[in-house]
């Protein structure tokens, strides 16, 4: 296994650079590296870049206005992006709903569908979680009985996130009670302006609105919006999660995160010396950069087996929880840098253009946010007690 880059993925990169230094807007960069709150407006331009240099469906076949990386030349990108200040690419369209419809979808639905992503006319969110069906999406209950040329869809989705700018949303919904759970799923595609759906924001422990719940009262949707075919669902749902799982322990985003964490500890001072330089902080600081740079060879690892040929298996699930328990750990020692300064929460400095007094660090603001907001990375996209029980099984075959 050669875990080194080849000249031609050394020459990608150095593309990848000279394209970040040119094109990334530097507004954007801020934000994202001061952990300050993006717009809409941001994203949308942000995509936009990335799709006029044919960058930014890197999932796609290219027939579809895709791009054909490799999972090294993929690292490469989310390694340089993370470093620049790139922002990630709201992944529900692009990188889940995108690949279904692809695979499973009719050839009208992908003619209707792909254009309108990297268009960005859709911002789609993704409708799996309920109240009491999150492990166990399964059990989920939103119905959705036929009738004519349509399904009359009724129930609620939770936890949706960036719900409140979709105009679509993918949804499972039961269409079947009369078999196993896993049997009577369907995937279904709703037009979030149809009359019946209610967005409701759930606002969470950092103040931000990034979750919501959306409820459907006789939502009417065409069966046309069916994809694949009718209790079939639950294939297709399995499918999108090993997209959404990809990436999830964000090596490269950590880090960056660490790299400013030891901005922040060299400008804060202890006893008239540096944060960075007192014994105990720099070895807290040193452990979780081992951690790191150990998560980050398993990750060459993995890609280089599939590059191999192999498939991501339940390496992939021990990935997800030693890279969020990471990146957790560093936000929690950027908020410990800053003591007490860290603790006052004054939500209009995380706007860029916020010009006011400063308590601390002008990225202070954003750390303790940022610690309360990272919390969601050992929940979401399968819980790490979930992995836990996939690395036991598949892994230590207990
Ligand atoms: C910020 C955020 C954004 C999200 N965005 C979306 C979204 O856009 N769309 C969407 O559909 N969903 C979204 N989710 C939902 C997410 O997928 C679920 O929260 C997750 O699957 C966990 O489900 P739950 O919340 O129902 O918790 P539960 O499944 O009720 O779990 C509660 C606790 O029990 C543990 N547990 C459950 N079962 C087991 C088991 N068998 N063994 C061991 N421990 C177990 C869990 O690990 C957890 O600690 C989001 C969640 C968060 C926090």
């Amino acid at each position: 296994m050669n875990m080194n880059y080849t000249a031609d993925e050394l020459a990608f990169r150095d593309d990848v650079r000279t394209f970040l230094e040119e094109k990334l807007p530097a507004d954007i960069a801020a934000k994202v590296k001061q952990g300050r709150r993006m717009s809409r407006a941001d994203h949308e331009r942000w995509q936009q870049i990335l799709v006029k240099q044919g960058w930014y469906a890197t999932h796609w076949p290219e027939e579809y206005g895709g791009v054909k990386w490799t999972a090294v030349q993929k690292h490469i990108w989310d390694e340089e992006s993370c470093r620049y200040g790139a922002p990630r690419s709201i992944p529900f369209g692009v990188n889940m709903v995108a690949p279904v419809i692809i695979k499973f979808g009719s050839e009208e639905q992908k003619q209707h569908y792909l254009p309108r992503i990297l268009s960005g006319e859709h911002w789609w969110c993704q409708g799996y979680s309920e109240p009491g069906s999150g492990s166990d999406l399964a059990s989920l209950k939103t119905r959705a009985v036929r009738d004519g040329d349509h399904y009359i869809v009724n129930g609620q989705k939770t936890w949706t996130t960036l719900g409140q700018h979709a105009n679509m949303i993918f949804c499972l919904v039961r269409t079947n009670t009369e078999v196993k759970a896993q049997e009577g799923i369907s995937f279904l595609l709703i037009d979030m302006d149809t009359p019946g759906v209610t967005v409701r924001p759930i606002i969470t422990l950092d103040g931000e609105h990034e979750v919501n719940e959306v409820f459907f009262d006789d939502v009417k949707v065409p069966v046309d919006n069916l994809v694949g075919e009718e209790d079939k669902g639950w294939t297709y749902a399995k499918y999108l999660l090993t997209y959404e799982r990809t990436g999830l322990a964000g090596i490269g985003a950590s880090k960056a995160a660490l790299s400013h964490l030891k901005a922040i500890a060299g400008r804060q001072q202890k006893n008239g010396r540096p944060l960075i330089e007192d014994p105990t902080f720099a070895q807290r600081i040193a452990q979780v950069e081992i951690d790191l740079m150990a998560a980050s060879i398993s990750n060459l690892r993995i890609i280089a087996s599939v590059e191999g040929g192999g498939v991501p298996g339940a390496e992939s699930s021990m990935l997800k929880v030693r890279g969020t328990e990471i990146r957790q750990t560093i936000t929690d020692l950027s908020r410990r840098a800053l003591g007490p300064y860290a603790q006052p929460f004054v939500e209009e400095e995380l706007d860029l253009a916020y010009e006011g007094e400063h308590l601390s660090d002008e990225d202070g603001a954003a750390l303790s946010p940022q610690y309360f907001n990272m919390r969601k990375l050992s929940i979401f996209g399968g819980s790490n007690e979930i992995q836990k029980n996939i690395v036991t099984k598949m892994i230590l075959g207990l």
